[in-house]
C-alpha cells in the first residue's frame, strides 16, 4: 500500500518533461492517469524515484477527426473516448473496447497515452491500436518520431519507447466495415482472459479486408495478418473462420495463470475470435 519516497514535477510543457527526463534517465517516469503506475508503486513493483506529472502539459488532450484520420492525445481517458459521439460515429470499436476497460473510476483517470505505452499485455488498447494499424507519435530529445503499433511491443513491458521518450498522441485512418471488440474476463474490471479486435470489409457478399488482433495471450498482443487474410476472399462461411482461428492460435503464446492453464486460454481465444468475427461480420 505504500509507495516509496518520490520527487514530484508538475511542468507545463514538453520541454519541461523531456528536461527532466534527461536529466534522472529511468529514474524518472512520466504519470498519466495513474492506475497502472500507482498500483505498481503500491506494491514496490515500482520504484520511481522522480514521478512526472503530464496533468498540466498542453496539447496532450483531445479526439479529432479529420479528413479520414483520427487523432487521440495521450491524455485523453477512456472516460472521454466513451463520451465521444463524433469518435463513436467514425470509429465505434473505441468506445465498444473502452467500456470492457477497468470500471467506471479507472476510467475517469485512466489514459489512452498511458494503455498503450504501460507494456502490460493484459491492457486492452494495444491489440485494438494493432487491429487499427495505428501509428504512435513519440517525442524525445530529437524531435518526434513515429512507430506503428504493429511493430511497438518487444515483450511485457518492453517496447520500443526510449526512456526518454515522451507518448504524445495515436492516429489511425478511419476504419470501415464492421467492427467487435470481444473480451472474455472473470469480472468486472479484469484483464482478458482472452480478448479479440476484429475490424472486416464485405464487398459483394464477400469479405475484402480483415484485421485482427489478440489480447492477453503472448507477452505482447498479437496481430494476427494470417487470421485476417483467412477470412479474405470468403463468405466467412464455417470453413473460413476455422481457417482464422486457427491461424490465429498458430501466433498466439498464452502461459499459464490464475485465469487458467494454456489450452484452456487457447479454447477461450478460439470462441473469443469466433464471436468477435461473426459480430463484425454481421455489422459488415
Ligand atoms: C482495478 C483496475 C482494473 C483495470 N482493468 C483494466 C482492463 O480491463 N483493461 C485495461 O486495458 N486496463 C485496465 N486497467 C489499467 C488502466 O486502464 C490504466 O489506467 C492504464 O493501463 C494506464 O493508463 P494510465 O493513464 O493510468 O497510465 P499510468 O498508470 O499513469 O502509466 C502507466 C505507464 O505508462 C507510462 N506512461 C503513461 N503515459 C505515458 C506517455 N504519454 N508517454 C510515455 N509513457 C507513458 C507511465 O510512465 C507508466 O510506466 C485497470 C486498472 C485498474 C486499477
Amino acid at each position: 500500500m505504500i509507495p516509496a519516497a518520490f520527487e514530484y514535477y508538475r511542468p507545463t510543457d514538453m520541454d519541461g518533461v523531456l528536461a527532466i527526463l534527461a536529466e534522472h534517465g529511468d529514474d524518472a517516469r512520466v504519470l498519466a492517469g495513474g492506475h497502472s503506475l500507482i498500483p505498481m508503486m503500491k506494491l514496490r513493483m515500482a520504484e520511481v524515484p522522480h514521478l512526472i506529472d503530464l496533468q498540466d502539459v498542453g496539447g496532450l488532450k483531445g479526439i479529432t477527426v479529420e479528413g479520414g484520420t483520427i487523432r487521440l492525445g495521450a491524455m485523453t481517458t477512456q472516460t472521454e473516448i466513451i463520451g465521444s459521439d463524433t469518435l463513436t460515429a467514425a470509429a465505434p470499436i473505441l468506445r465498444e473496447a473502452s467500456l470492457q476497460i477497468a470500471d467506471p473510476q479507472v476510467r475517469y483517470m485512466g489514459t489512452i497515452g498511458g494503455n498503450v505505452a504501460n507494456g502490460d499485455p493484459g491492457n486492452d488498447m494495444p491489440g485494438l491500436m494493432q487491429c487499427l494499424d495505428a501509428t504512435f507519435h513519440l517525442i524525445g530529445p530529437d524531435g518526434t518520431r513515429y512507430v506503428a503499433a504493429r511493430d511497438f511491443y518487444e515483450a511485457a513491458y518492453m517496447t520500443d519507447r526510449e526512456d526518454d521518450e515522451v507518448l504524445t498522441a495515436v492516429s489511425f485512418d478511419q476504419p470501415v466495415g464492421g467492427y467487435a471488440y470481444e473480451k472474455q474476463k472473470r469480472k468486472i474490471g479484469d484483464y482478458a482472459t482472452a480478448a479479440a479486435a476484429v475490424q472486416i470489409v464485405k464487398e459483394g457478399g464477400k469479405c475484402t479486408s480483415a484485421s485482427i488482433a489478440m489480447t492477453n495471450l503472448s507477452d505482447t498482443p498479437i496481430y494476427s495478418q494470417e487470421a485476417g487474410a483467412a477470412l479474405v476472399g470468403t463468405v466467412v462461411d464455417d470453413a473460413a473462420m476455422d481457417a482464422a482461428v486457427a491461424a490465429m492460435l498458430g501466433d498466439i503464446d498464452p502461459t499459464e495463470d490464475n485465469r487458467g492453464p494454456i489450452e484452456f486460454k487457447r479454447h477461450v481465444a478460439s470462441l473469443i475470435l469466433r464471436r468477435a468475427i461473426a459480430r463484425a461480420w454481421s455489422r459488415a
